[in-house]
């Protein structure tokens, strides 16, 4: 479907790799099992993240120790920038029912808690327009999807996301309405790979489009099925598991 010179590359930058320590602000639930939370912090001055599906690593030790080696022993997860400027960063996090370190801390950590923030190390720049964007994740990918919909104009869009039940969909800011999916009691990822495979070539959603899917680790494979179906190249899109079923801090690969 889609020819070759494609409006947009996708350009991967190196970033000055850095460790911050930060103290929760302030909490606000925007959904019964999702919450956005302000960091705060003179370290965070110069803090960047240029790609709009940027991770940093947030760091979860029992104390701020005195070292970066000790706190980058600590337990940590991998995050999204959402929004940040001078001595703040907000993030947002999937409460989900699993244990783990990261969530439960956004969920019930006092104000004041402190946590490391290590990166973003590296980035991957969208770099000219897309001709059409489809953006595709479950809760995990909102931050993500808010800030690749933050950059869509006038082109053909979808943006397809999965969570539990009507309770639990977000108001976010694109210009096209976000089409929610519900799983309901089935697992994880399951609408959304649905949703996927029903797709055929002739649904594409524009020509020359940024397709970003990332959810639980199953939907790589649907995900990377529909890009072949579509015909565009793997280096004109993301295709992630953000996250694996069963396993703690599961590392996405690169
Ligand atoms: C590039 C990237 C960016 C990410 N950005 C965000 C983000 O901005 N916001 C966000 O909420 N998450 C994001 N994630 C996902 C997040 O890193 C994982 O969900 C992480 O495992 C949560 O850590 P935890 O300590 O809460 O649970 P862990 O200790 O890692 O896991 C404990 C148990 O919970 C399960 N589990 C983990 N995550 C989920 C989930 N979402 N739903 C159901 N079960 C789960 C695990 O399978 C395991 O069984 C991102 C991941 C990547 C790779």
């Amino acid at each position: 479907m889609t020819s070759s010179n494609p409006p947009f590359t996708i350009e991967r930058r190196m970033n000055d790799l850095r460790f911050r320590t930060v103290a929760l602000a302030s909490r606000e639930r925007l959904a019964p099992n999702y919450v956005r939370v302000r960091l705060e912090g003179e370290d965070l001055a110069g803090f960047e993240s240029p790609g709009a599906d940027d991770h940093m690593r947030l760091f979860f030790p029992a104390e701020i120790p005195d070292t970066v080696e000790e706190l980058r022993a600590a337990p940590s997860r991998e995050y999204t920038p959402l929004f940040w400027g001078d001595g703040w960063l907000e993030v947002e996090f999937a409460v989900h029912g699993g244990e783990g370190v990261a969530a439960p801390w956004a969920a019930t950590a006092p104000l004041g808690a402190r946590i490391g923030v290590g990166g973003p190390r590296g980035s991957a720049v969208l770099t000219g327009t897309p001709g059409s964007w489809m953006l595709v994740g479950d809760e995990t990918a909102i931050p993500a999807i808010r800030r690749f919909a933050a950059r869509i104009d006038e082109a053909p869009a979808r943006i397809v996301i999965e969570v539990r039940t009507r309770e639990d969909e977000i108001t976010i800011d694109a210009p096209v309405d976000v089409e929610w999916l519900h799983r309901g009691d089935a697992s994880s990822g399951s609408a959304l790979i649905a949703f996927l495979e029903s797709l055929r070539a002739e649904d594409a959603v524009g020509e020359h489009p940024f397709v970003f899917i990332a959810a639980e680790q199953a939907i790589v494979k649907p995900g990377r099925a529909l890009l072949e179906r579509w015909g565009v190249d793997t280096a004109q899109a993301v295709v992630k598991g953000y996250w694996k079923r069963g396993e703690a801090e599961y590392h996405a690969p690169h």
